[in-house]
């Protein structure tokens, strides 16, 4: 059976207050959790104050970014393992804001990748096509080239330890979301890409859409066979939104 899962990505948005309010909101309402995973990447600096506040709960902490190195001479960075000490155990890489807006390319994204599984986490890798490159029908030439430079620094076997999103970069904050068809298309192909290799880390691969996830919309995109629940960005710092679309997980 594959684990479902709902992860937040908060961005570069909340405070202390804000935060509090919104995790005592979601933590009220989740705890009744069940195999399901639910998981908030949060920004570096309340790392700490979120993991206080999920002691004892069933929410996983995250963060949305990580170091390719080990330590050392990069001002300005976080490592991975300073990541573990704050109890982290998923990491964002390679979202397409990083990609786009910090020039991360395929390299430095499996890079990142290693780094994290180095340090005990499970990285959630982001993958998915611009609108130019939708509309050239190479969607899945750039998706394939995604998954193969992770594959050939960390082997298909990575991906036992791993979530796979896939964010067509068109639909992430855009209001426009991929049809459960579409997105379930580049779902299948992206665990085809995988059992090709390897058919056991296919079949336990947890792979998640994201893209303006709503929870109106949630219901109908996760009862596609292959999207294993949702990256959620806007709609997770909304309490009541997020609880809906974790609570999609279950129908
Ligand atoms: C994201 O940032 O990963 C994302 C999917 O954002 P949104 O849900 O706001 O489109």
């Amino acid at each position: 059976m594959r684990k479902k899962m709902v992860a937040g990505n908060w961005k570069m948005h909340g405070n202390l207050v804000q935060n509090k309010q919104l995790l005592d909101a979601v933590i009220a309402d989740l705890n009744e959790l069940g195999e399901d995973l639910v998981v908030v990447c949060v920004p570096y600096l309340y790392l700490p104050s979120v993991q206080k506040q999920l002691q004892n709960t069933k929410i996983a902490l995250g963060a949305q970014n990580v170091s390719q190195h080990e330590m050392g001479a990069y001002t300005g960075e976080i490592s991975a393992s300073m990541l573990s000490d704050f109890q982290c155990q998923y990491v964002i890489v390679g979202h397409s804001e990083r990609r786009m807006l910090f020039g991360e390319d395929n390299h430095v994204v499996a890079k990142k990748y290693v780094a994290v599984q180095n340090a005990g986490m499970a990285p959630i890798l982001c993958v998915g096509e611009t609108l130019e490159q939708r509309e050239a029908k190479v969607t899945k030439q750039v998706i394939e080239q995604q998954l193969m430079s992770v594959i050939s620094l960390a082997g298909v076997e990575s991906f036992n330890k791993a979530v796979i999103a896939y964010e067509p970069v068109w639909a992430i904050g855009t209001g426009k979301t991929a049809t459960p068809e579409q997105a379930q298309d580049v779902h299948a192909f992206i665990r085809e890409e995988i059992a090709k290799q390897n058919l056991n880390v296919a079949n336990q691969l947890t792979i998640l859409y994201g893209g303006s996830v709503k929870d109106n919309n949630a219901p109908e995109l996760f009862a596609m066979p292959d999207i294993d629940g949702g990256l959620i960005g806007g709609a997770s710092l909304i309490a009541n939104d997020f609880i809906a679309i974790c609570r999609a997980l279950r129908h």
